[in-house]
């Protein structure tokens, strides 16, 4: 039950990391869209396992093997209780970008054919763009692209439009844009492609940290996230699927623990989840993920949203003093992802001056090749907040960029 309360000097002295400087100032890390710190807990729990339980998972019949299995089953409970779902809807990946080739190379075909259409948004990640490219040069469906309206939200008219035409069979949507922080009404969606049995996935990736998913009551056939943004550790993730979704799924890489029987005449496979968990798996990366998971559960998802958009909130309104400032994504459903330009500076150049500040923020395309091309610009400068950031960090921000600014242009 969630019940500890927000108190971030508390919440700070969880990380580690957050002590340690950066060129020589304190560490503001603005850079949590990337990926997240990871609390005591989690980094103890992997240690911890390799110091006390590392043996393979599956296999062993002895007392080291059976305490890793345990703590392995214990990982995918936790994950399960977290997003109302049974154990086996809990497939492991190396992360989203795994989970969604996965879906993309083991449903897609299922329900995809030559002359079909699909639904991806102009704000999608690489990560939710590319395995439907892949599949459809070899299928020969249509990507049909959702624009995105000039506040960065969706246009919700052209997706009930598609939703009725014929061939339309799946969309693959992200819940909250890693670029401009908008948060998706996935519900809202989900609902209405099931009445016209379109099949939905949802990138989960940048939804986990900020908001409380319960899969069954959302509806979708599969949610994909990675374990690094919800401060868990890199290479592990989760496909959440529906169980029918699942259970009608080949394959999607084949080898140890994903069989049944396994004879050159031919080969039978694992029930779900194992028969998408082919090889050795990601047992200490799992039981960190667990680990995160819990924590996270510690804390009400209102709380947290709302003291992330209170920091949002003080860097925005700080920075759209600046001459030139421009906040890419102002919907009002956002959350606290702040991706911006100003007029004569590069992002980069930014970039590189606030880290000489002790300020972790990031630069680029983000991924979102498609919209930048969109939004006219080819990088924006992003600083997106997490639970443990303060309103310091975010006055900070403010005074470097607006420092930045009078050295700079
Ligand atoms: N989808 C979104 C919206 C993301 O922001 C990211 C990562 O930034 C991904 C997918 C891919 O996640 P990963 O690189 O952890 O697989």
């Amino acid at each position: 039950m969630a019940s500890r309360s927000l108190d971030i000097s508390q919440i700070r002295s969880d990380f580690p990391i957050l002590h340690r400087e950066n060129r020589s100032k304190p560490l503001a890390f603005l850079d949590n869209a990337a990926t997240s710190q990871k609390p005591a807990c989690v980094i103890n729990a992997i240690s911890d396992y390799y110091t006390h339980t590392n043996s393979n998972v599956h296999r062993g019949v002895y007392e080291l093997a059976e305490d890793a299995e345990n703590l392995y089953h214990q990982a995918r409970k936790s994950i399960a209780r977290r997003f109302n779902v049974t154990v086996d809807q809990v497939v492991f990946v190396r992360g989203a970008t795994e989970g969604l080739n996965l879906v993309a190379q083991s449903f897609g075909p299922l329900v995809l054919e030559q002359g079909d259409a699909m639904i991806l948004s102009e704000m999608e990640h690489h990560a939710n763009i590319v395995p439907w490219q892949i599949l459809s040069q070899k299928i020969g469906f249509e990507i049909r692209v959702c624009p995105t309206l000039p506040n960065g939200s969706l246009d919700r008219e052209w997706i009930s439009r598609e939703f009725r035409k014929k061939n339309l069979k799946l969309i693959a949507l992200t819940a909250l844009s890693n670029t401009l922080g908008t948060v998706n009404p996935i519900e809202e969606i989900v609902a209405e492609a099931r009445q016209y049995g379109i099949k939905t996935v949802i990138d989960g990736a940048q939804s986990v940290p900020h908001q409380k998913i319960d899969f069954q009551k959302l509806g979708c056939d599969f949610f994909a996230f990675s374990g690094h943004k919800i401060f868990g550790p890199m290479g592990i993730g989760v496909v959440l699927g529906s169980k029918d979704s699942l259970q009608n799924m080949p394959p999607y890489q084949g080898g140890g623990d994903m069989i049944d029987q396994v004879s050159f005449e031919g080969t039978t496979f694992a029930p779900v989840p194992q028969r998408f968990e082919a090889g050795t798996p990601n047992v200490a990366g799992a039981i960190g993920l667990g680990k995160a998971i819990d924590y996270f559960d510690q804390f009400e998802i209102s709380d947290v949203v709302n003291h992330e958009n209170n920091l949002y909130q003080i860097a925005r309104t700080g920075l759209a003093e600046i001459a030139g400032f421009v906040e890419h994504g102002t919907t009002p459903h956002k959350a606290a992802v702040l991706s911006f330009t100003i007029e004569g500076i590069h992002p980069h150049d930014l970039a590189t001056f606030l880290d000489a500040q002790g300020i972790a923020i990031r630069t680029g395309h983000h991924c979102c090749q498609p919209l930048m091309k969109v939004l006219g610009v080819e990088a924006t400068a992003r600083a997106s907040f997490a639970l443990y950031n303060t309103e310091e960090e975010a006055n900070r921000l403010v005074d470097a960029v607006k420092k930045a600014v009078s050295i700079l242009k």
